[in-house]
């Protein structure tokens, strides 16, 4: 007979520095999504992996347990090969609701499955329903059937797709322990191989906005999850990109739909529409829609001039309930009732805009959530983030705040101000785009 394992045991094991054994991982992922363990018993074990870490067979076995914590999607019925992208988060990182669309006007369905806000960055799935109407919850079957009908879907995660995630995913939010790359591992891989994919492309975030800054640190990560995804026979390539500053000049919800309306138009800032590109270029090379890096990146462009990649938007957005005239009267978006700039100081150049002061500052105007209940406003954020290299008169607006009320601008308009640095004397651009981990 076996002897239970019990959560305090499991526990303990790895707090003092052990690897678990496969019965103990699954037995921590089926209490936790049964409702067996307790909320502080997971929370418990998500901190001692966090401070003591995984090995790659134990990463390998946690992602495993995660993804059959509920169904795995079928998608066979579904024809071409379906790539999604998932990145590992960031600030204003909108490129989803932009690439899932325009790859699908490419001819590669793209079956996307999305997270909420974690820790300081933006959920795809918040920004999403800042549309009035659009569904995330779709069922199993709504999600396969819009796949089939348009080339693709944004779903969140359903009870039905890897539940453990979520319920993880939740309280590592709120924990302080999102910050860990077996965990992070597990819960990208976990989702993104329950959602039906033959492949997949990764957006490995380094710099200061991202989970893991250091560059070193972002390539074990996308390394761990090229692997996983080879192991599970799962084409999966990963592209490190820099998160030093805010992606694009939009951070919040209603206002990176905007932005991401406006990117489809052909309107896109550009460090937005290259690491978009970037992105693209290998989900159509994954997706055998072409070979040849140069001639895919010419479809994604002729996608978006041609208007096809706004169209299939919108389409998607009907499909999923959501009121698609936003497309064209972004009045009909949620709106924060105050708009307030941030004037530069002095002129110059723009030296710095730091990520997370800004998405700090998103944060207290009720962008993001500051625990597992915690409500979205998803009016507030901001525009008009001016970017690094650009010049800059005295009194200029930096950036503008959107703020349910005069005391919420206030509160952060010192913080947001510190986050830009001027400099007298020309800055140079940001390098972007990093390497490609296949
Ligand atoms: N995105 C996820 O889906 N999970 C993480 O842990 C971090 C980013």
């Amino acid at each position: 007979m076996s002897v239970p394992l019990f959560p305090q045991a499991v526990i303990a094991r790895k707090r003092d520095g052990h690897a678990l054994t496969p019965a103990e991982i699954a037995s921590f992922v089926q209490g936790v999504a049964r409702g067996e363990w307790a909320d502080y018993q997971a929370t418990a074990l998500l901190m001692a992996v966090y401070l003591r870490g995984m090995t790659p067979a134990e990463i390998a076995c946690l992602t495993e347990n995660m993804m059959h914590s509920g169904s795995v999607a079928d998608l066979s019925g579904v024809p071409g090969t379906k790539v999604d992208k998932h990145s590992t988060g960031g600030v204003g990182d909108k490129v989803s609701l932009i690439l899932a669309p325009l790859v699908a006007a490419c001819g590669v369905p793209v079956p996307m499955m999305s997270g909420r806000s974690l820790g300081h960055t933006g959920g795809t799935l918040d920004k999403l329903e800042s549309i009035p109407g659009f569904r995330v919850g779709l069922s199993l079957s709504e999600y396969a059937a819009g796949l089939r009908k348009l080339g693709v879907s944004m779903i969140g995660q359903t009870a039905e797709l890897a539940p453990a995630d979520r319920k993880l995913y939740a309280l590592r939010d709120v924990t302080a322990t999102v910050e860990s790359i077996p965990l992070i591992c597990a819960s990208i891989m976990s989702k993104k191989l329950a959602e039906g994919i033959d492949a997949l492309v990764l957006d490995v975030k380094y710099g200061r906005g991202a989970f893991l800054p250091e560059k070193s640190r972002a390539r074990e990560l996308a390394s761990a999850m090229v692997g996983i995804g080879r192991s599970m026979g799962k084409p999966t390539r990963a592209l490190l990109t820099s998160m030093d500053q805010p992606l694009g000049r939009a951070v919040g919800n209603a206002t990176e739909v905007v932005e991401s309306i406006e990117a489809l138009k052909g309107r896109g800032p550009a460090d937005l529409m290259e690491v978009t590109y970037a992105l693209g270029v290998h989900m159509l090379l994954l997706g055998r829609a072409t070979a040849d890096p140069a001639d895919a990146r010419r479809r994604l462009e002729t996608a978006i001039a041609d208007g096809r990649a706004l169209q299939r938007f919108r389409e998607l957005v009907a499909a999923q309930g959501g009121d698609a005239s936003v497309v064209d009267d972004y009045s009909r978006l949620p709106a924060a009732a105050l708009k307030e700039p941030i004037p530069a100081p002095s002129s110059g150049w723009v030296a710095d805009v730091d990520p997370m002061a800004i998405a700090q500052a998103a944060l207290q105007l009720g962008a993001g959530r500051v625990n597992t209940a915690a409500k979205i406003d998803h009016s507030v954020g901001f525009t008009g983030i001016r970017k690094v290299g650009e010049r800059v008169a005295a009194g200029e607006p930096l950036c503008i705040v959107h703020a349910s009320s005069r005391s919420s601008a206030d509160s952060v308009a010192k913080s947001v101000a510190g986050a830009f640095r001027i400099s007298p004397g020309p800055a140079s651009p940001l390098p972007l785009i990093g390497e490609l981990i296949e």
